[in-house]
């Protein structure tokens, strides 16, 4: 299967995915993921990176588009991918198209998950990741046993750098500017399905789950 994981930041589009791709045995491919890893590495592609993540912005196509088609065009990718903070914008979306197109491989499903802007704020600024493993977390909602320490490898947790208030702000008005019309996109395609991401982390993967079974019986 290939799923497109949508969604405003701090929707929970990475918790999800963690729970999703073990579900249905997916390769999760996150563009943001991907960026942190080079900047985290020095890559000169990183740093150009680091400069827009740090203000909220997107990333330039030339860099995000060459980066997406290499990674999907990994021989793992052919068992199934759960595409996550990509496509970003009509024109990513389009570019993926063509992408797919190439590798003979289709979207099955875009999967939007929906939360108001009081609690994405509330989500992203208590937001605590893994340096090691990249485990999400949250200080309130969803903490681990362990204060600052992953539950799963004993590594450090850490706020994002991007997860500032005045950056949060940026990043939800690029969300409402630039990555929401790609809802139309889709609609019309036939191929979206909206899931109410306010309820508990377990809920909103129930939901999802039982609706990427019945595409996958469908396949
Ligand atoms: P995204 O990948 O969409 O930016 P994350 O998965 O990183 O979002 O989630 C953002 C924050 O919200 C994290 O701190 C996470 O633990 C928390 N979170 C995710 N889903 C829920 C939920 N259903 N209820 C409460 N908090 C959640
Ligand atoms: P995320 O982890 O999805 O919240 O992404 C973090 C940051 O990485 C974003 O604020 C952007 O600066 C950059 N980024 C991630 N995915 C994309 C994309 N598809 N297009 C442009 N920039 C991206």
């Amino acid at each position: 299967m290939f799923i497109i994981l949508m969604g405003p930041p701090g929707a929970g589009k990475g918790t999800q995915a963690e729970k999703l791709t073990k579900e249905f045995a997916l390769i999760h491919v996150s563009t943001g993921d991907i960026f942190r890893n080079a900047v985290k590495e020095g890559t000169e592609m990183g740093k150009k990176a680091k400069e827009y993540m740090d203000k909220g912005e997107l990333v330039p196509d030339e860099i995000v588009l060459g980066i997406v088609k290499e990674r999907l065009s990994k021989p793992d990718c052919k068992a199934g991918v759960l595409l996550d903070g990509f496509p970003r914008t009509i024109e990513q979306a389009e570019a993926l198209d063509e992408v797919l197109e190439d590798l003979k491989m289709k979207i099955d499903a875009v999967i939007n998950i929906d939360v108001s802007e009081e609690e994405l704020i509330a989500r992203l600024t208590g937001r605590r990741v893994c340096r090691n493993c990249g485990a999400t977390y949250h200080i309130k909602f969803n903490p681990p046993k362990v204060r600052n320490i992953c539950d799963h490898c004993s590594g450090e947790l850490y706020q994002r750098s991007d997860d500032t208030i005045d950056t949060v702000k940026e990043r939800l008005n690029i969300y409402n500017k630039q990555t929401l019309p790609m809802v139309d996109y889709y609609e019309r395609k036939g191929m979206y399905k909206s899931a109410d991401g306010s309820r508990e982390i377990d809920q909103v993967f129930a939901d999802i789950a039982a609706y990427l079974q019945n595409k996958e019986d469908e396949i």
